[in-house]
Formats: structure tokens, sequence, C-alpha cells
């Protein structure tokens, strides 16, 4: 953008939209047509507001507001269904965003179950109904323009980026190698899920969209512009809470912050260790939140009904992924309304560890269930393209190493 005057309207919430339109001494609906165009048929220029008169969107327009459409630069598609995007902004920066298609249903633990529980066989039957948004509240009415005579997909997960680059340099993750750029303001995180939804066609709520805030960054040290992401998609987009769920790395004061939001997505802790002096190594954040505040800060975590936490454990071949470790993880995580979703590390240039062998990987999973914690193998997606966790780091090329063509690390965990 660039210009002191321009605003993009993506990112505004419907005070911020409402001042928009007083400014411009326009009738206070207008709001609504602005807040549906842009969040629910995802228009990505004034023009396409057909509800507004043309004088109004020249004006608008001539006053330095645009909609501030998130713009697709590139597309990879992997064998296994998932979509790396790359997304770019106004100055120059991208992230990526990732599309996972409902696979061949043996994919439970792949990021996509963090945000449904009623799915996942954790929560009683028939719950489902009750999360889903009735039409009217998600101001559906006739604003829709669901693609006509095509099979709609099933369960989908779309995973965002927060920050361009990350500042936590976990030892194992791709994205830690760029650094932090900056932050992504809330209109370009939500500009993300708008973007992909359009090119896929799909539309909450009659499409089952699944969100993670999974991708790049670490979304707790972009707190007020993800919280506020968090409502635009709820209130804007119409995402349900429950079916979104956020992951961070361990910022604590952040997790307490987050437990007395009103509208929120649900937890997942990237765990990957279960000992202070392991988890120090693989993420030098530790030693700033160790892991008493950390375990602290989970149990205090105030859980909704049928809610769990979920903690992430990337499994590092000889680093974490000991029957030892594993006894562990269960010993630390006794008595929390929880689960574990397990990930095999996925390889990237740059990562000196290996990836556990799939027994290894089932062993870890048998320790875990017997202690009684829930426990699944996530797997992983669009690894051929770097899609897959820890792999987003705007890399242009595809992967033509064998070992990283589409492995299965199965057995995969059947979730229900
Ligand atoms: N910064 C947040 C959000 C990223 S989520 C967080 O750390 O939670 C990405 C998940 O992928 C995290 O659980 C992270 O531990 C995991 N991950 C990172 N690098 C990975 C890799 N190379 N292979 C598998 N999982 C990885």
């Amino acid at each position: 953008m660039g210009e002191g005057l321009a605003r993009s309207v993506l990112g505004m919430d419907r005070g911020e939209i409402t001042a928009l339109v007083s400014e411009a001494g326009e009738p206070a609906y207008r709001a609504k047509q602005i807040m549906d165009a842009v969040y629910r048929q995802r228009v990505e220029s004034l023009a396409e507001i057909s509800t507004l008169p043309q004088e109004f969107r020249e004006r608008l327009a001539a006053s330095g507001v645009s909609v501030g459409a998130a713009r697709i630069e590139k597309k990879f598609s992997s064998v296994d269904g998932t979509v790396r995007y790359l997304i770019g902004f106004g100055d120059g920066q991208s992230v990526e965003t990732v599309w996972m298609p409902e696979g061949d249903g043996g994919e439970a633990g792949d990021g996509s179950d963090a945000g449904v529980e009623a799915e996942s066989g954790l929560s009683t039957s028939g719950a489902e109904a009750r999360f889903q948004i009735p039409a009217s509240d998600a101001g559906m009415e006739g604003l829709l323009h669901p693609p006509q005579n095509r099979v709609r997909p099933g369960r989908s997960t779309i995973c965002i980026s927060s920050q361009v680059g990350c500042a936590v340099d976990c030892q194992f993750c791709l994205t830690a190698l760029l650094g932090v750029k900056r932050n992504l303001t809330a209109g370009e995180i939500v500009g993300q899920v708008c973007a992909v939804l359009k090119d896929q066609q799909v539309s909450p709520p009659e499409d089952r969209i699944n969100l993670v805030f999974m991708g790049m960054g670490e979304p707790f040290l972009n707190y007020e512009n993800f919280i506020k992401a968090s409502r635009l998609l709820v209130g804007g987009v119409g995402i349900a809470e429950r079916r979104m769920t956020v992951s961070t790395a361990g910022i604590v004061p952040r997790i307490h912050d987050f437990g007395e939001e009103k509208i929120r997505p649900k937890l997942a802790i990237s765990l990957n260790a279960p000992n202070d002096e392991l988890r120090m190594r693989l993420m030098p954040l530790n030693k700033k939140w160790n892991l008493e505040m950390l375990m602290a800060a989970a149990r205090d975590f105030p859980l909704r009904t049928r809610e769990w936490i979920t903690f992430e454990y990337v499994l590092l071949g000889g680093e974490n992924d000991l029957p030892e470790n594993a006894r562990e993880v269960a010993e630390l995580l006794r008595g929390l309304r929880c689960k574990v979703n397990l990930i095999a590390l996925n390889p990237g240039p740059g990562i000196e560890f290996t990836t556990p062998s799939a027994d290894r990987v089932t062993e870890f999973q048998n320790i875990l269930r017997g202690a009684g914690i829930p426990a699944f193998v996530r797997r992983p997606r669009g690894r051929d393209i770097y899609a897959a966790c820890g792999q987003l780091k705007r890399t242009v090329e595809v992967a033509t190493l064998p070992e990283l063509q589409f492995q299965a690390i199965s057995p995969l965990a059947p979730e229900g």
C-alpha cells in the first residue's frame, strides 16, 4: 500500500467499517453490505460490491480505501491433494498457506482433527450439530454463491501463517531458518483464508472447513492481530470457533491471556520434549519459559465443555523418541484433559535430525495410549512440495530427493 491514507477493509471489524461508512456520510446499513461483501462473498475489489452505489465505491477508492485482498503468487500441488500457496502482500513479503482436502479417511491426526473433537471420538456423538453456526447467524441470507453441480469436499483444513518467518528458532523447523521478518496484520491473516476459500471454491458453513494457525510464525508473538483475525474469521467469514485451533511453541504469558478470550480457537501446545534439558536444546525458548511454567499454564487453562488441549510432539530419531521419553511425556501430562499428536520429523535441507522409523513412532504412541493418553500420529501432508509441518520456508522448488517423495509413516491411527 505505502501511502499514509491507504486503508484495507479486510482486517476491519464491524465497528471500524461502521466508522468508515459514517465518515463518508453514508447510512449505517452500508457497513453490513461491506462486511458481507468482503468476508462472505470475498470480493477482491470495491468495484465488485454491487450492493453499493457506484458513486460511493468510487469515492471510497479515491480516498485510498481498498479491499486489500491477499494475492496468490504461486501454487504447488502435492500428489496427496495438498496445495501449498505462496501468498504475497503489498510490501513484497509473502507467507505460505496450506490447503488439505479430505483424504482417504486414514489421516486422523493430520491437524484437522485438532479442530474437530466431535468427529474424533473424543466427545459425545451428536455434539457436532450443536457446533454448527445456524445459517441465519452466519449472515448467509442469499449472499453466497456456492458453485453448482459439483461434489463438495468433505472435511478440509486450511493451515494459515501468522508472521513472515519466525523468531522462535526451534532446531528442527525450516521456518526458523528465515528468522522473523514481520508480523502479519489481521487483514493479512484473514486474507489468506479468503484467498484459499475462493480458489478452492468452497464456503463455510456449507463446506466443513477447519482452520489451524500452524503455518509460519508464532501466533502468540503476534497476539493482538491473531486474536482480531480469529474474531473476524468467526463473525465475518463464518468459521465456527470449534473448528479452529491455534498452536503455540509455549509463550506462557499469552497462554494465560488466551484463556480469558471470549472468542477463541482451541489450544495446541508444541511440547516436543518431556524434560527441560532436552527441550532447551530443541526449543531455545524453553530457557525463558520452562516446562514447569508451561505445564502450570496448561493446567490452569480454562477448558470449555468437550474441549481438550492438544500437545504436539515432533519425533526426532534417537533424540526424543525413546520409550523412556514416552513414559516421561505420560507422566508430565497425567491428569490433564489432553491428547497428543505425534509428528514424525518432516525433513528438509539444513535440518540435522532424522525421521524415526514407523516402528519407533508406533511404540511411542502405544506407550502413551497404555498410560491412558489419547495419542495420534499426524499424517504428513504435502511433503513432496514442502508443505508439511515445519517445512514452510517459501521454498519455490519442490522436493526431488526420493526419500521425500510421499513417504508413508504408517500405521496411521484411526481416531474415530
Ligand atoms: N509456532 C507455532 C505454530 C507452528 S505449528 C508452534 O510452534 O506451535 C507447527 C508444528 O509443526 C509445531 O507443532 C512444530 O513443533 C511442528 N514442526 C516444526 N518443524 C517440524 C518438522 N520439521 N517436522 C515435523 N513437525 C515440525
